[in-house]
């Protein structure tokens, strides 16, 4: 059995931020990643970080933006903790080593981006997490943080109403052991792999999320599902909204710059839902390209532009897609993005189970409510991060360590269970997943409505049926990804089922969630957050209000 204080899971930005805090407040931590810390996909991110620097822009302003792009379902009190906090933590980010990109007069650059009011956001060209990523994991080596680096968490241990750890496989050799923790951090980022079309790398599966949901832990607001409206064609590789907010356009097969017709103000710089929106509406009403895609222009910026900021999307599309943007328009077409929803938490990303905390992605701290703005999450991981890393440290200073019987069991049990998956026949892991992937994409994508979503609800339902059969057929203790794939499928198929469920019931159009048989925002039944609890079941929804203090709704217009 291996024990530490806080166990912080994910190493990602968050996850390494949280780990950071928790020793600079005195904790004994350890990370445990299923990748190597900066193989985490917080190195993908690439447009940048939000956070008012200058003398010109507000904390309030910020917070305008955020709360009015979140469709008004974003909780304000925790909205006002991460915009004020947000120039602290970017400072922070650059006095230990991230190389922003800068301006004439030496201080950080900010570009515009999607529904804000005003440049915002930091980059370090168009690698920004890369940069925030390496940047933190040189502080968690330096300060001596252990990392058990390729280990898969496979269950939470709840015990007398408190988190006492979890159990884990080395995908080294796939053996398992027990980590006693007085308090366990999840930081394990998002699901988009339960998409056919997403950004995500293939390790963004959302088994964190679904350890807490199993572990008896609500998810909130997960029917709302980002779409990021540019990505490449047919690989779905992200085309930053830098590319955007450098100046790029949008464009049909008709040469028209379409966003005039969705967002006439903003135009390509609206929010992400209305693109996205608008992006797929062009191409199901037939004024896309074959095969279903729209362009994104940025030849107009020059080659010493594009090559200055945006050098990594001029790669991505030379590689993936054999076109060089300093020449030719990007084949753009919308895809999962980000998962506004997770696991409830509140400020100090505390769960309502004592013990366990969540930040980044995988949690609902609900600053991002009904749809994240481009550059607020970075931002919520280092800010969210911080906060839970501190509070954990505190937490553990007032508990006990659970005897040493209760986790050896967990691990039997576990150890049990896994074994039962592994044999020949029944089902196969990879049939399910891409089922399952087709449905997300097909019935709970951009455009929702009742029939689609009563279809997906049913659909999934039988797959979790058809997973109760499912077999490993590879013995090999080494690496064994059918395994580890085998594992995770478990709880991408809870999740689907606990989005689609809550994309049914939600009968309203708001942020990200569309629906075309309800196509407006309706606050007086739906301005309130959805709880989905694990039953055997099925998923059980109960909703929570938002707290609204400082910006009263108003109609969303860009
Ligand atoms: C292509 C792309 C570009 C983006 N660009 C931007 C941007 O410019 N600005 C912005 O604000 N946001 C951006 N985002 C969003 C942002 O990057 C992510 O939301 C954020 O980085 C998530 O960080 P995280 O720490 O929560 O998770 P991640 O970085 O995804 O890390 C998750 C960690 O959890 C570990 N893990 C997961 N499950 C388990 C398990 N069961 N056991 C053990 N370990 C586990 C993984 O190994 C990993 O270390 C982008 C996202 C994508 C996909």
């Amino acid at each position: 059995m291996i024990d530490h204080d806080v166990l912080v899971i994910g190493g990602g930005l968050s996850g390494l931020r949280a780990a950071l805090e928790a020793k600079f407040s005195g904790a004994d931590v350890a990370i445990i990643s299923k990748v190597y810390p900066i193989r985490s996909h917080s190195g993908a991110a690439q447009g940048g970080i939000n956070a008012s620097l200058g003398s010109d822009d507000s904390w309030k302003a910020h917070a305008l933006d955020t709360v009015k792009g979140s469709d008004y379902l974003a909780d304000q009190d925790t909205v006002e903790i991460l915009c004020r906090e947000a120039p602290e933590r970017v400072i922070e980010m650059e006095n230990w080593g991230t190389n922003f990109s800068r301006k004439d007069d030496g201080t950080i650059a900010q570009r515009p981006f999607g529904g804000a009011g005003f440049p915002r956001t930091c980059y370090a060209g168009d690698r920004t997490g890369h940069n925030l990523l390496h940047t933190l994991y040189e502080q968690v080596l330096k300060n001596k943080i252990k990392v058990y680096s390729e280990w898969l968490v496979t269950k939470l241990l709840v015990e007398n109403g408190k988190c006492a750890g979890s159990v884990a496989l080395n995908t080294a050799n796939s053996e398992m052991d027990a980590f006693r923790a007085k308090a366990t951090i999840l930081a394990t980022g998002g699901y988009g792999r339960i998409y056919q079309r997403s950004t995500n790398a293939i390790i963004n599966r959302g088994s964190g999320i679904a350890l807490a949901y199993m572990a008896g832990v609500p998810l909130q607001d997960m029917e709302f599902v980002q779409f990021h409206p540019t990505t490449l064609w047919d690989t779905n590789i992200l085309i930053t909204e830098g590319a955007r907010g450098e100046g790029g356009y949008l464009y049909n097969k008709d040469h028209e710059r379409f966003m005039a017709n969705y967002a006439a103000d903003a135009m390509e710089l609206a929010p992400r839902d209305i693109v996205a929106r608008a992006i797929q509406t062009e191409i199901d009403e037939r004024r896309g390209f074959p095969g279903g895609y729209v362009q994104l222009d940025i030849t107009h910026l020059g080659k010493e532009k594009i090559n200055k900021r945006l050098p990594g999307i001029r790669q991505i599309s030379i590689d993936f897609a054999g076109i060089d943007p300093v020449q030719e328009p990007i084949p753009v077409q919308p895809g999962q993005h980000y998962s506004m929803g997770g696991v409830s938490s509140n400020k100090d990303g505390e769960t309502p189970l004592p013990g366990l905390y969540a930040v980044g992605e995988c949690a609902c701290i609900s600053v991002h409510g009904a749809n994240r703005l481009g550059g607020n999450s970075l931002l919520d991981t280092v800010v969210f991060g911080k906060r839970a890393g501190g509070a954990a440290a505190e937490y553990v200073k007032t508990v006990e360590n659970q005897a040493d019987e209760i986790l050896i069991d967990a691990l039997k049990n576990e150890q049990q269970r896994i074994e039962e998956m592994m044999g020949e026949g029944g089902e196969n892991f990879a049939e399910l997943r891409d089922e399952l992937r087709a449905i997300m994409q097909e019935y709970v994508g951009v455009f929702r409505n009742r029939e689609k979503l009563e279809h997906a609800v049913e659909a999934i339902r039988e797959l979790k049926e058809r997973g109760k059969e499912l077999r490993v057929k590879n013995n090999s203790s080494v690496f064994n990804f059918e395994l580890m794939n085998a594992i995770e499928l478990k709880g991408m198929l809870e999740l689907g089922h606990v989005i689609a469920l809550g994309a049914l019931v939600r009968e309203e159009s708001r942020g990200a969630h569309y629906r075309t048989d309800f196509p407006e925002r309706d606050d007086e039944n739906w301005l309130k957050h959805t709880l989905a609890c694990f039953k055997p079941k099925g998923p059980e929804l109960d909703y929570r209000e938002v707290t609204i203090d400082r910006f009263q709704p108003e109609r969303r217009a860009y």
